[in-house]
């Protein structure tokens, strides 16, 4: 998608506009390629994640929208304890190519996602006090977003919850990269295309040891990404683990923003009525039955059920939106032990779906309830006595009716999140 009103081509060791100077890949999406780039200003941030959106007018529209809202969760109230649990933009400009005119968002530094820490733990989940920790600042930052800035974010899910990184281990990272421009290598095309946390991909090991095999040296241990992630990986933890559900042993100190606001919406004025990501779209929004922040709690649950089990709560087959719709309804029925009839006669949709109170064209033999709680015993061999306070949390997020469902203050107040001493 390098082509007219596409991506823009970019190439490491570029500067943009005289003061960024890109160093890596930090990753991408629909709408955009994202890079590490150092400042070469002297004031604002030394490191910033640089957003390159797509040049097309659509996405020109996309990414104006996305300003503003940034721009209100910068101004809004700083001294907000969510304040901090949201990615903030640092300054924003367009760039030429000869693909177009494309808008950049210049936002602070983070590491990884929580899809690269799910991908690192080979989808086995981390552990319950990283998980805590993690869905704590999630709320917080929700508690920000929905409580101060009114805005919803739409699109909840690992991949746009990213990793507070030190600074030292960019700077690594930015080291490395301008050794290799010093020496005159010529850098492989995967320090292009991937991403700097992907370590899944040994291609990027290979490269690195080639450039050094290249020039005389040998990568040494510590390699930067390696440093980081083992700081929150306990890799030993991992390879003494026999059982394939044994979750990955992540430190708990762990520090985390929401990012990617290009969904979000004001709460009295949406930009459209099909939001979320599939897996974490809540019920009401199936239901055609209008949105607000509640969405996002809904989302927040599947994802908290995720990171602890490496696996998604809801993961609807399904080749068409419509076989799709009814196989995630049946999985929330079988989830969450039912929906309640009143929930089912709501939403533009509840007539293509129900039929008193029932799913239409699927017996009631056909689906098994198999609620949160045994899901964890029965199927990741939790204690009972660990699953029922952990259970209690997700139903609070997942509850069917929206005017029921926990907000972001409530939830913060469960006793699971509070158990964990954080
Ligand atoms: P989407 O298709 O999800 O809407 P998008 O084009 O809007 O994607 P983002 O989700 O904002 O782009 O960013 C794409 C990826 O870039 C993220 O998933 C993340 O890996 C990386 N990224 C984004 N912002 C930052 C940041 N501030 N620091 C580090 N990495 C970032
Ligand atoms: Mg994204
Ligand atoms: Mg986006």
């Amino acid at each position: 998608e390098y082509e007219a009103g596409g991506y823009m081509p970019i190439n490491i060791g570029d500067v943009l506009r005289n003061q960024y100077k890109v160093s890596r890949k930090l990753g991408w999406g629909h709408f955009s390629t994202v890079w590490l780039c150092k400042n070469l200003y002297e004031n604002g941030p030394r490191y910033v994640a640089l957003k390159i959106c797509k040049s097309a007018p659509m996405f020109t529209a996309v990414a104006n929208d996305e300003i503003r809202l940034l721009q209100e969760t910068r101004s809004v109230n700083p001294n907000h304890v969510g304040f901090k649990n949201i990615v903030q933009m640092v300054d924003t400009f367009k760039l030429i190519s000869e693909n177009g005119v494309h808008t950049a968002i210049s936002l602070e530094i983070m590491g990884p996602s929580l899809l690269h820490l799910l991908m690192q733990s080979d989808f086995r989940g981390i552990q319950v006090p990283a998980v805590c920790k993690i869905i704590f600042q999630v709320l917080r930052g929700l508690t920000y977003l929905h409580e101060e800035c009114h805005i919803i974010h739409t699109d909840i899910k690992p991949e746009n919850i990213l990793i507070k990184v030190d600074e030292s281990y960019i700077r690594q990272i930015v080291g490395k990269m301008e050794r290799f421009s010093e020496l005159g290598v010529e850098l492989p095309r995967s320090y292009v295309s991937s991403e700097v946390w992907t370590e899944k991909d040994s291609n990027l090991h290979q490269s690195d040891d080639e450039i050094m095999s290249r020039i005389g040296e040998q990568r040494s241990s510590s390699y930067p990404n390696d440093i980081y992630l083992s700081d929150l990986v306990n890799y030993r933890e991992r390879h003494n683990q026999t059982s394939f559900i044994a979750p990955m042993w992540v430190n708990p100190n762990i520090e985390i923003k929401i990012a990617d606001l290009g969904n979000a919406c004001w709460v009295d004025h949406h930009f459209s009525q099909e939001i979320q990501t599939r897996q974490y779209r809540a019920l009401e929004v199936i239901m055609g039955a209008g949105y607000s922040y509640p969405a996002d709690i809904w989302s927040v649950g599947c994802m908290a059920f995720e990171l602890a089990t490496g696996e998604m709560l809801f993961s609807p087959k399904g080749s068409t939106d419509m076989s799709a719709n009814i196989d995630h309804l049946c999985l929330i029925w079988e989830t969450l032990g039912g929906i309640p009839r009143y929930i089912t006669e709501t939403g533009s949709e509840s007539k293509k779906f129900f039929f008193n109170g029932h799913l239409k064209d699927v017996p009631i033999d056909n689906l098994r309830i198999w609620k949160i709680e045994d899901v964890l015993v029965e199927k990741y061999k939790w204690k009972r006595l660990d699953a029922i306070p952990f259970a209690g949390f997700l139903e609070s997020l997942v509850e069917p009716d929206p005017a029921l469902r926990a907000t972001a203050s409530q939830a913060l107040t469960n006793e699971w999140l509070q158990s964990m001493d954080i």
